[in-house]
């Protein structure tokens, strides 16, 4: 059932529709819709760019190498695990081969990220990569230049731009890890805030 006159979905019918979705092309080639996992309720949220082939076989987000940099150092700098926020991304079907996100499949996916920020409605969002952070700041300037400082997204939420964690391991290295760590401190120091 629909709640407010067919308008608003939960996050579960939210999530079905996802499944069914054939908007595009990728969904020719899915083993598995990746919609997001965590708490519903969460006041942090984490949004990446699209499943690979690990997450396409499991149905779930950041379960590959760059998932499990990205829970160590949400870990180390944050004290937190899975099950106290959410992780989504701006794709929820694989693209070929890990090519990045086409502009149309973006555009094509966006309702859902939407839906999904807007029915958790966090207080504190992470954009991982120039992906999340181009769509969610809708802004084209890179990730390099915006990360470092907080921003607003149109819900009122936080948004704490960062790297990619594929970004640390594909040679950015320890400048690119540091610089997430600092990102992530932010982002605990904002939740704190919000929540004293
Ligand atoms: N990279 C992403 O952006 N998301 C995932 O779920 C996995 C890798």
């Amino acid at each position: 059932m629909w709640r407010y006159a067919l308008l608003v979905p939960t996050l579960a019918e939210l999530e079905r529709s996802a499944h069914d979705c054939t908007a595009c092309p990728l969904a020719e080639g899915r083993t598995n819709v990746v919609f997001g996992v965590g708490d519903p309720e969460a006041d942090l949220m984490f949004v990446g760019e699209a499943p690979g082939k690990d997450e396409d076989l499991q149905g779930e987000p950041f379960v590959g190498r760059s998932g499990k940099l990205l829970d160590r150092l949400v870990h180390e700098e944050m004290g937190l695990t899975r099950d106290r926020f959410y992780i989504a991304n701006t794709l929820k079907c694989r693209p070929p081969g890990n090519r990045d996100p086409k502009p149309d499949e973006i555009a094509t996916c966006r309702p859902f990220l939407e839906q999904q920020i807007d029915l958790i409605d966090p207080t504190v969002i992470v954009t991982l990569g120039n992906f999340a952070t181009k769509l969610l700041l809708d802004t084209t300037e890179g990730i390099t230049k915006v990360r470092g400082r907080v921003y607003r997204y149109r819900s009122g939420a936080h948004l704490v731009p960062t790297f990619h964690p594929s970004a640390a391991l594909q040679g950015g290295g320890g400048d690119v890890t540091a610089k997430m760590r600092a990102d992530l401190v932010r982002a605990k120091q904002l939740l704190q805030e919000v929540n004293a």
